[in-house]
């Protein structure tokens, strides 16, 4: 059967979250009163989480699962999800109930008077002060960069009807932003608030590497800038190059000033060699991106399925 409302759901070492997790989201469900599928996808977890999900499609046959090869990441989980939802209703969630499954019928209703997607704003978050700081600087450095408006504090968690869904599975790229795709789609889009809770268990699974990797993918996915900032430093050295020029000219011919320049000299060369450097990383950065698209590799590998067959 055909299910209304489809929850994507990535899990990567959740074990100690998926029972309350699988509570809630059936109380919710019983709320919605139409059929509705949860699609976990075991991102190559390492404690009990494939068991567990595996247990509960066994007694329900609304929980479903895509179980990966390896960890391929929160972004590609999230992608594989959106790839294998049937419903007519889909929805993006944090399995730590960051994201809290009560707040979906409000989205859903949203959905009815005609947005293709809802995504959700953090009104109020539950982390440390330093993370706030580096997610408030990251947000704005996003919005002045990236050619596309990604809304302020805006994370994954969303619904978005099937006409969003079908734009979402076009989008082939390997390096996945996904709150930035789904606001380069375009269609009627609305922001809801909504009161982030704390992780119910276990710690953050965005290790500082991997919210590195997903905060440069949101700069250099979307955003030409930073080349574009090459090229305008480029001029300016450029520029001060022939300005400083003429300058010795003028000194060696027209006066007897002697300058030593030796820190001069040295500044300089290590300061240019360092914009050198930053330049050629800035540039492996898009050449990288670029090389993972050539290679035309699946985003990710999946292992097994369970309960997709009913
Ligand atoms: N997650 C995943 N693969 C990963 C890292 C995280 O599927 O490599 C899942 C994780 O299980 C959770 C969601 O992505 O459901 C968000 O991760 P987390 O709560 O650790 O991130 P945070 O909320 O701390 O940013
Ligand atoms: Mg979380």
């Amino acid at each position: 059967m055909t299910p209304i409302f489809s929850i994507v759901l990535p899990v990567y070492n959740e074990h100690e979250n998926i029972p309350e997790l699988y509570r809630r989201l059936n109380l919710v469900s019983k709320q919605l009163g139409h059929t509705t599928e949860m699609i976990f996808i075991n991102d190559g977890s390492s404690d009990s989480t494939l068991k567990i999900v595996a247990a509960l499609s066994k007694k329900d046959r609304r929980v479903r699962l895509i179980n990966f090869s390896r960890n391929f990441g929160h972004q590609v989980a999230v992608s594989a999800g959106l790839d294998h939802s049937r419903g007519k209703y889909i929805a993006i969630l944090d399995s730590d109930l960051q994201d809290p499954p009560e707040v979906l019928p409000k989205f859903f209703a949203k959905l009815k008077q005609g947005y293709n997607v809802v995504y959700a704003i953090r009104r109020d978050r539950k982390e440390s002060w330093w993370l706030k700081a580096a997610y408030a600087g990251f947000y704005k450095l996003l919005s002045v960069a990236a050619n596309i408006n990604i809304p302020l504090d805006s994370g994954d968690f969303c619904v978005m009807d099937q006409k969003a869904l079908h734009c979402m599975r076009q989008l082939p790229e390997r390096n996945r932003f996904v709150r930035g795709l789904r606001s380069w789609i375009g269609l009627k889009q609305i922001g809801l608030e909504y009161k982030r809770a704390a992780r119910f268990a276990g710690t953050t699974k965005y290790s500082l590497r991997k919210l590195f990797r997903l905060a440069f993918d949101g700069i250099f996915s979307f955003s030409f800038v930073p080349l574009q900032l090459l090229t305008f430093f480029g001029f300016q050295f450029f520029t001060l190059s022939i300005v400083f020029s003429l300058l010795i000219v003028y000194v060696r011919l027209f006066t007897d000033f002697f300058v030593p320049g030796f820190a001069t000299t040295i500044i300089l060369i290590l300061f240019t060699s360092g914009l050198n450097m930053l330049s050629l990383g800035l540039v492996g950065e898009y050449v990288g991106r670029i090389y993972d698209e050539v290679k035309q590799r699946p985003q990710y590998i999946i292992e097994s399925k369970i309960g997709f067959n009913n």
